[in-house]
């Protein structure tokens, strides 16, 4: 069978690789490299992924595939902290957890007791789908929490929406798959290693990778990619893009997959001679930046510490400024919390569809994986998983298989 995917992000090499035995495979993709949203730039002769990139020790299906590929992991015992109002607060275990004194005692209490039940007897799939996330919280935290923590770390921060608005299920999800051993891992040769050996893996079995090739017109019905046919189309660039260049879609099904928002990512990437503070991750609250990653934790590899400060929510804002505006605007914020910092270079990479809003409405609006010969793969089908490496995946593998069983 001759098969097209769109989109050369981890979904789309995923499905090339179930697909790519028995089958004629091409992907479209419109840069000029593969990876999507976890690729790396290059700075003085080494590459840095363009955000900040992690595995944990769940990501079955990420591990896999490093190993199959001849890559090994670097796990670390990695310290986390919360920034609000100046202040940063340890926020990496229990003990540290009574110093929160952003919360009250009670607070405090309640939000550890909280944590204990999601790492314990919480089970995501038993909530229900139409459940508001602000509703669950309330019930499971009570109103401190939820309004002094997890509207700012959530609502604000991630989505810029009322937390009202947001998926207790997928958010339960999320929660469940942090980490809570603290343990990160990073492949030993980096991200960028990674993302060549499967381009190499595809290209060895014959995948045609067509780079710098942005789609302009799909036609759904006569299975067509810029006027080439196909028999089978897996679809997994963000939902936006395909609405634009798609022709002929059942018209029921784009008036409901066009309800789908995406929340755009800024991060400004910055070397320093050396680290900031002790932890790899610190969230930031009310501020115009909300995290700050410090990637040299997890691989030292550079000749100065590499971080990232960034902007989910809201940053939709910021998609038309200048590199230098970006770059003052989001350093401003890393010299409050340390103004001894030693910053050495900047570079900007803006996405303006880094992930779909998992609204309450999700479950209603995603796109259905197959709709007659054109698939959907990729984080805007995987809810009420979260959205990382490891579900876009399984997602591809999953459309690559439902692709073969159908064509049997
Ligand atoms: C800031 C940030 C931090 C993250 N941190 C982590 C992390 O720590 N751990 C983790 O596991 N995951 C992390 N992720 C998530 C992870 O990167 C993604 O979930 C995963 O890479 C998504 O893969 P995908 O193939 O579904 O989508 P994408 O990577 O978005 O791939 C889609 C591809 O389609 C291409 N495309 C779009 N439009 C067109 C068009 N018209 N024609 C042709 N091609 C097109 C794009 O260029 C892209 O290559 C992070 C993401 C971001 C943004």
């Amino acid at each position: 069978m001759k098969i097209a995917i769109l989109g050369g992000g981890l979904a789309g090499l995923a499905a090339a690789d179930v697909l790519s035995r028995d089958n004629d495979i091409t992907i479209y993709e419109k840069n000029s490299y593969v990876g999507g949203l976890a690729a790396s730039f290059e700075h003085k002769g080494k590459k840095i992924p363009l955000h900040y990139h992690h595995i944990f020790d769940h990501d079955q299906v990420t591990k896999r595939y490093l190993k199959s590929f001849g890559l090994t992991s670097t796990w670390r015992k990695a310290k986390m902290a919360i920034c609000v109002n100046r202040k940063m607060y340890n926020f990496t275990d229990p003990i540290s957890l009574l110093g929160f004194n952003h919360l009250s005692l009670i607070g405090r209490i309640r939000y550890g007791l909280f944590g204990l039940f999601v790492y314990t007897f919480m089970n995501p799939n038993k909530i229900p789908d139409h459940l508001d996330a602000q509703k669950w919280l309330k019930k499971a935290t009570g109103k401190e929490v939820t309004h002094k923590l997890f509207v700012p770390l959530y609502a604000e921060n991630k989505f810029n929406i009322p937390l009202s608005e947001i998926s207790a299920k997928q958010f339960a999800h999320r929660l469940k798959a942090k980490e809570a051993t603290g343990l990160f891992g990073y492949p030993k040769k980096g991200l960028d290693e990674f993302i060549n050996r499967f381009e190499n893996s595809l290209k060895k079995r014959k995948v045609k990778i067509l780079k710098d090739k942005p789609i302009s017109t799909l036609d759904c019905k006569n299975k067509t990619i810029d006027g080439e046919s196909y028999d089978k189309i897996i679809v997994t660039i963000p939902v936006p893009e395909f609405l634009k260049i798609q022709k002929n879609f059942n018209e029921e099904e784009v008036k409901r997959i066009s309800k789908i928002k995406y929340c755009s990512c800024v991060s400004v990437v910055f070397g320093t001679k050396k680290f900031l503070s002790n932890h790899y991750w610190l969230n930031i609250l009310k501020e115009k930046t909300h995290m700050l990653m410090q990637h040299s934790y997890l691989y030292d590899a550079y000749d100065s510490k590499v971080n990232w400060i960034l902007r989910y929510g809201g940053s939709e804002e910021d998609l038309e400024l200048t590199k230098d505006m970006i770059t003052d605007k989001y350093l401003a914020d890393v010299r409050k919390y340390f103004p001894n910092s030693d910053i050495q270079w900047a570079e900007v990479f803006k996405e303006k569809y880094a992930s779909p809003i998992y609204d309450k409405n999700f479950h209603l609006n995603m796109p259905k994986i197959k709709n007659g010969d054109i698939y959907f793969a990729g984080v805007a089908v995987s809810y009420p998983l979260i959205r990382n490496m490891n579900t876009a995946l399984i997602s591809g593998r999953k459309v690559g298989k439902q692709v073969q069983k159908d064509s049997l």
